[in-house]
């Protein structure tokens, strides 16, 4: 059943708290904490835009980072409410508590229309553990919940879901923001019947992160293309040799199951039938963890199926870019989730940025609705410069990759239903 959204709520002059993730990635200069980037708070304006205009008075809820439930200064939201501020064009108040007196304080002064973050939830162990007690006192702070937070909506937390359901048994109103309406909209109404062809591209580090969201949509894909180490995964699996490429020996059951049940099906599941390889080669250096550093080199194009036993399968080929993208141009929705190669390397981007420029052309010559799964794919078509070209892109990782699965979320189900 649908979820209650903001815009069946009238708020005018009540106390709405909000979920949100501004999780921003910070970095310290010159002894302040300064946001690297902040998409994550600029996509919450269209909501906060309309509970403003609304006569809402908004308090912002969030976590960042993992404090383990101390007040470390390097993980305070202050630097986000002076984002906030900057974005909004109105000022942002800040507490430095997230429950008790002080904050109940402060709610208590809010007018219509102004908006004030709390301190980082996860300041308080309570929060990651759902306690009733904490999540109850986060509700007496309102009248109604939002929650815009679909990257968080994969957990139980009391900021999240224990919060929602006090708010409800007080009468409280619990809403999805404008954002949350948008990824159950993208992510789950949109493929349940979805323009066919429909066609799922995964690729990314592992098999065993997706494959439920593999058997998932064996179940609603017309084909599925898989790229990316998961397919070496695959490839073993068939019998072929992936020499030294990053490969999940042990779930090799895993991807021949998944092959069956595609050709059961009649769902076509194709793998590259290329590749670009490189010869690792161990150095002097040492990384992080104090792991000699491997370096790739002498990268190049192999049209053999099997991949020597000296190299490393980096990235899908040219033969299986123009396969994969001719399918994909055909499509009329389009998922994808994970990259081709090691994108981050641009020696091994071409996979990912080629099909990224499929995907592109299929939404704008062919119409289809495109939809990027959240994570490293939507890193790569930003770095593609594609991100305004595709139909949507979600904002969650895990809450993504969970919900593709079919889970329901906590954070979601938490939600009112929209009779
Ligand atoms: P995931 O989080 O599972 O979507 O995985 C994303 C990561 O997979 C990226 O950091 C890529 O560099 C990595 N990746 C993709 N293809 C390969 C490959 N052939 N070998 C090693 N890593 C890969």
């Amino acid at each position: 059943m649908a979820k209650l959204t903001v815009k069946d709520l009238n708020v005018r002059g009540k106390r709405v708290l909000m979920r949100v993730d501004y999780n921003v990635p910070m970095e310290e200069k010159d002894g302040h904490m300064v946001i690297n980037d902040a998409t994550r708070i600029e996509e919450t304006l269209p909501t906060l835009h309309l509970l403003i205009k609304q006569g809402a008075k908004i308090i912002l809820m969030a976590h960042l980072g993992r404090p383990k439930g101390q007040r470390d200064p390097s993980l305070s939201l202050r630097p986000v409410a002076a984002k906030l501020a900057d974005l909004l064009g109105r000022p942002v108040a800040f507490v430095d508590d997230c429950i008790g007196e002080k904050v109940e304080k402060t709610v208590g002064v809010l007018q219509p229309g102004d908006v004030l973050l709390l301190e980082n939830v996860r300041y308080y162990n309570e929060e990651e553990a759902n306690d009733p007690v904490f999540a109850e006192k986060l509700a007496r702070l309102a009248d109604v919940y939002v929650n815009d937070a679909f990257g968080a909506a994969h957990r139980a937390h009391a900021s999240t879901e224990g919060v929602a359901r006090f708010i409800a048994k007080g009468g409280g109103l619990c809403a999805a923001g404008l954002l949350m309406e948008r990824e159950l909209k993208f992510l789950g109404d949109e493929l349940e019947n979805p323009a066919r062809p429909f066609v799922v591209i995964l690729g990314g580090a592992k098999v065993s992160d997706k494959i439920k969201v593999i058997d998932r949509l064996l179940e609603k894909a017309d084909t599925i293309l898989i790229g990316g180490a998961m397919a070496y995964t695959f490839k073993l699996a068939l019998g072929f040799k992936v020499g030294k490429s990053l490969v999940e020996a042990d779930k090799t059951d895993v991807a021949k199951s998944a092959l069956d049940k595609a050709k059961a099906r009649g769902v076509q599941l194709l793998l590259p039938t290329d590749n670009i390889v490189a010869t690792p080669v161990k150095t002097d250096k040492l990384n992080k963890k104090g792991k000699p550093v491997i370096e790739l080199t002498n990268p190049r194009p192999l049209t053999e199926p099997n991949i020597p036993d000296t190299e490393e399968g980096v990235d899908i080929g040219p033969a299986t870019i123009k396969s994969f993208g001719d399918i994909v141009r055909g499509a009329k929705t389009i998922l994808w989730n994970g990259p081709m190669g090691i994108f981050e390397d641009p020696r091994f981007a071409e996979g990912t940025f080629g099909i990224a420029r499929m995907v592109a052309e299929a939404t704008k010559q062919n119409g289809a609705k495109s939809i990027i799964g959240g994570g490293d794919s939507v890193k790569a078509i930003n770095k593609a410069g594609l991100g305004d070209q595709v139909t949507f892109m979600s904002t969650g990782g895990g809450a993504s990759l969970e919900f593709l699965e079919g889970r329901v979320l906590p954070g979601v189900a938490a939600l009112g239903d929209n009779a």
